[in-house]
C-alpha cells in the first residue's frame, strides 16, 4: 500500500504496481523457499516418511504450494476480503435468503475445543455433552415450532426438503400406496419442486389468487387421492402470511394429503405462530438463515426436520434419545427412512444455532421476528411511492416490488440491483418470486438499524429518480467495482481471477 502511495508521489507507478499490489494470484507473490515461520532447528532424529505412511498414499513430487511470508498472506487475504461484500461490512438485503449478521458469541462456542475437537468416531459415552447439545436443540426447535420430533441431519434447507419428501413418501407407502403428485403453489422456492421430484413425485402447479395467497379453488380442483402432499411456504415467497392454511389443511386432511411447510422464512415467526401448532405435519428449519449461522458462498449449513406425532416413526436414524442421564444414538426404527448425511449433520452449525437460541431465549426470540416485521413494513413505507408494489396486503419480515415502472424507461430491475452495488449495497433478490415482473425481493432483517435502513431506502429512491431522470447511469452501472457488467454465464464458466489491466 505504501509503496504504491510512494510511486504515484514520485510519478513512477504504472499499470503493473497496482496489478502487483493488489491484484496478483498468491502463487505469483513471494519468492522460492520463502517461508510463513522459522522454527527452531529440529533435535530428535528425524524418520523417512515411508516408514510412517505406506508409500502407495505418498506424493510422487512435492505439492505446489504458494510460498510466502505471514504477512504477505494475511495481506493477500485481507485484500481479498475487502474487494468482497459480506454481511460483517453492509446490509444484505437478499429476500428469502434471510442475510443477517451473526452475533460473534456463536463462533466463539462453536470453537470451543470441547466441540470442534470431536471426532465423529468416539463413542457416545465420551461425546455426552454433544449429544446433550444436540438433544436439547432438538427440543428448542420442537418448542419453537410445535412439531413433535426433530431431526438434526440434513445439511441445507434444500436437502430437509429431500429429507421431508422422502419421509411423506414413506409414510403414504406404509399405508399401501405412495401416491403420484405433490402440489405447489406458484410462488414456491424452486427447491421445492425440485425436491418433490426427486423424490419421485410429480411436481403440479397451483395458481396464486390475486391477493398473492394461495388459490383455494385452484387446490380443490387438483387435489385428489393420487396427491401426497402440498409443500406451502409460510410466509409465502411474497412475504404474505397464508391465512389460509387452516382451511387448507382441512382440505388437504379430507383428501388424505399431508401439508409440508418450507420454513425458511421462519424469522417471521419465531415466538408468534407454532407450524406445529397450524397442522402441519412436516417442515424444515434452516438454521444457517433464522438461527444466525453465516452463509452463502457453499455452506455449512443446517436444514433440520420437524415431524407430527404421525411421521415420527420415518424420521432418519440413528436418533438421540436419553434415558436417566445419559444421551444415546438408537437406530431400532423399522420403518425409518434411513441415515441422510454422514454421521450426524453439520454440528458446527448446530453449537452456533444452539448458542444464537440460548442466548435470546423466548422473549428474545420473539423480538426477533417482531423487529424483522416492523423493519421490512418501515421500508416497504418510505420506498412504495417509487415503485410498483404489485400485492398489496401487509406483509411480514420481506416484501416484493416490481421494476415495471422503471422499466418503461428502458431500466430493467437487473439495472436496479447494479446501481446499488456502486451506492454501497448488496443488491436484493431479483426476477423471484417468478409470478412478479421484474421482481425485487427485499429482506431487510431485523439485525439493520433505522439508519441504515433509511440509507437503503435513500439509494432505492434515488435510482428510481435516476430512471426517470438519466437512465443512462443505470444502465451503466456498476462503475465503482472492480469488475463491470459482466457475461454472467461466460464469468462463470471461464473463470478469471488475474486483474488484466484495461487497454
Ligand atoms: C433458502 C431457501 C430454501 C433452500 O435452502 P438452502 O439451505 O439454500 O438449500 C428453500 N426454501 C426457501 C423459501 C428458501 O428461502
Amino acid at each position: 500500500m505504501l509503496i504504491l502511495e510512494l510511486e504515484k508521489i514520485l510519478g513512477i507507478a504504472t499499470d503493473q504496481t497496482e496489478a502487483r499490489m493488489y491484484d496478483q494470484i498468491i502463487f505469483e507473490i513471494g519468492a522460492k523457499g520463502r517461508q510463513g515461520y522459522s522454527l527452531p532447528k529440529m533435535t530428535i532424529r528425524q524418520k523417512p516418511l515411508e516408514k510412517i505412511i505406506p508409500k502407495r498414499f505418498l506424493r510422487g513430487k512435492p505439492a505446489e504450494l504458494p510460498e510466502i511470508s505471514e504477512p504477505e498472506a494475511v495481506r493477500h487475504f485481507v485484500h481479498l476480503s475487502n474487494k468482497n461484500y459480506h454481511v460483517d461490512k453492509g446490509l444484505y438485503p437478499l429476500g428469502s435468503c434471510t442475510m443477517k449478521y451473526n452475533p460473534k458469541v456463536n463462533e466463539d462456542a462453536s470453537r470451543l475445543e470441547g466441540f470442534a475437537a470431536l471426532h465423529p468416531q468416539q463413542e457416545s459415552e465420551d461425546v455426552q455433552g454433544a449429544l446433550q447439545l444436540m438433544y436439547e436443540l432438538s427440543g428448542a426447535l420442537c418448542e419453537i415450532s410445535g412439531m413433535s420430533a426433530v431431526t438434526l441431519q440434513p445439511a441445507a434447507g434444500a436437502h430437509g426438503e429431500l429429507t421431508g419428501m422422502m419421509i411423506v413418501r414413506a409414510y403414504h407407502e406404509k399405508r399401501g400406496n405412495p401416491r403420484k403428485k405433490v402440489l405447489l403453489p406458484d410462488s414456491s422456492h424452486g427447491t421445492n419442486p425440485a425436491s418433490s421430484v426427486i423424490s419421485g413425485y410429480q411436481a403440479v402447479q397451483i395458481k396464486s389468487n390475486r391477493e398473492g395467497l394461495v388459490d383455494l379453488e385452484a387446490l380443490k380442483s387438483n387435489l385428489g387421492d393420487d396427491v401426497a402432499a402440498l409443500m406451502l411456504t409460510n410466509p409465502n415467497t411474497l412475504g404474505l402470511f397464508e391465512s389460509q392454511i387452516t382451511e387448507v389443511k382441512k382440505l388437504l386432511d379430507e383428501a388424505g394429503a399431508l401439508l409440508y411447510m418450507d420454513g425458511a422464512n421462519l424469522n417471521a415467526l419465531l415466538g408468534i405462530i407454532r407450524p406445529g401448532d397450524l397442522g402441519v405435519d412436516v417442515m424444515h428449519f434452516n438454521l444457517h438463515k433464522t438461527f444466525s449461522t453465516p452463509h452463502g458462498g457453499g455452506g455449512p449449513g443446517s436444514g433440520p426436520v420437524g415431524v407430527s406425532k404421525r411421521l415420527m416413526p420415518f424420521l432418519p436414524v440413528p436418533q438421540i434419545e436419553k434415558k436417566g442421564e445419559t444421551y444415546y444414538f438408537n437406530s431400532r426404527y423399522p420403518d425409518s427412512i434411513g441415515s441422510v448425511q454422514a454421521f450426524y449433520g453439520n454440528f458446527g452449525v448446530m453449537v452456533k444455532a444452539y448458542t444464537y437460541i440460548r442466548l435470546l431465549g423466548p422473549a428474545g426470540l420473539k423480538q426477533v421476528s417482531r423487529n424483522a416485521i416492523i423493519n421490512a413494513n418501515y421500508l416497504l413505507e418510505k420506498v412504495k411511492s417509487a415503485y410498483e408494489f404489485p400485492y398489496s396486503r401487509r406483509p411480514m419480515h420481506e416484501f416484493v416490488l416490481s421494476g415495471d415502472r422503471q422499466k418503461k424507461n428502458g431500466v430493467k430491475t437487473l439495472d436496479i440491483a447494479k446501481r446499488l452495488l456502486d451506492l454501497g449495497f448488496h443488491a436484493p433478490t431479483v426476477y423471484f418470486p417468478l409470478i412478479v415482473h421484474e421482481a425485487l425481493m427485499i429482506e431487510p432483517t431485523e439485525t439493520e438499524s433505522k439508519q441504515t435502513l433509511d440509507a437503503f431506502a435513500d439509494a432505492l429512491l434515488r435510482i428510481a429518480g435516476e430512471a426517470g431522470e438519466t437512465p443512462e447511469i443505470v444502465q451503466k452501472a456498476p462503475v465503482t467495482t472492480p469488475v463491470g457488467r459482466l457475461d454472467e454465464a461466460l464469468a462463470a464458466r471461464q473463470l478469471q481471477v488475474k486483474w488484466v489491466p484495461e487497454s
